[in-house]
């Protein structure tokens, strides 16, 4: 019962003559609920390893599950559609869009789902609430603080319930504090709607409150001791 795991997987790039190996044979399993923090050097494969988790990008060999279901064989449409459903992004800049005010951003990817405009609204509210930050709701991006705007997005990412949540530094642009606070929230997210999080971050103190640490080493995931 694994919310993720990459069997296997392979990824190289070509650089002129010379092949560069990202991944290697790599393996990977989430738990619902976990949080794994991917903590390694730039240039090391976060990147590349999140895109293939989060279904951007195919790996060159392995298979990658979703919620126990395979992706390899999917078309391009079904792996869209997979991704839509199943996966959640955040980034370290929270790409909200500035027009809309936090539910509608929270709303939005609910009815691209298919759920209708009352159902999408209560959901948004109730998981703003939940990030704490309900009753900023009808406020656009603009209007509210990094904090604040980080809430929202990480309430979009998991606005379809997925089974993964992929993040990239995603307090990377707070201060300590706001950090700290904005990580407690999300904490609570994950624990309470067992979404799996994979989490890229260079913050130690971070990776040390996630349940285990890891990294990326001659194309393999190894465990990394934080302490
Ligand atoms: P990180 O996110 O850890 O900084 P990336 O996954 O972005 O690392 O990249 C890992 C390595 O692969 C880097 O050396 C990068 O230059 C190289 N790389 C990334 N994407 C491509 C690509 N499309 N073609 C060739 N090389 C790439
Ligand atoms: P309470 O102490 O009232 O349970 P919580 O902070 O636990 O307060 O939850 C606040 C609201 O958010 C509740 O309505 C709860 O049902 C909802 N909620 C809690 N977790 C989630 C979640 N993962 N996704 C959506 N809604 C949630």
């Amino acid at each position: 019962n694994h919310a993720l795991r990459l069997a296997a997987v392979g990824k190289e790039y070509l650089q002129g003559e010379n092949r560069l190996t990202i991944l290697d044979a790599a393996e990977l399993t989430l738990a619902p609920g976990e949080m794994v923090a991917l903590v390694a050097p730039s240039g090391a494969g976060k990147s590349t390893l999140l895109h293939i988790a989060g279904l951007l990008d195919r790996p060159d060999t392995g298979e990658v599950y979703v919620g126990g279901v395979a992706s390899g064989t999917l078309g391009d449409e079904a792996r869209t559609a997979m991704r839509r459903q199943a996966i959640g992004f955040v980034y370290q800049f929270h790409h909200l869009l500035p027009e809309f005010s936090a539910l509608e951003n929270v709303m939005l990817p609910q009815m691209i789902g298919g759920l209708d405009r009352k159902a999408a609204s209560a959901r948004a509210q109730e998981l703003l609430d939940y990030m704490r930050i309900g009753a900023r709701s009808e406020h656009r991006p603009a209007e509210l603080s990094g904090g604040e705007q980080q809430r929202v997005a990480i309430a979009r990412a998991v606005a379809n319930s997925p089974h993964v949540l992929l993040a990239d530094e995603p307090t990377g642009n707070l201060d300590p504090t706001t950090s700290g606070y904005v990580f407690d929230a999300l904490t609570a997210l994950v624990r309470q709607s067992g979404v799996a999080a994979l989490i890229a971050t260079h913050n130690h103190d971070l990776a040390r409150r996630m349940d285990h640490a890891i990294t990326l080493e001659a194309g393999k995931i190894v465990p990394l001791d934080m302490s």
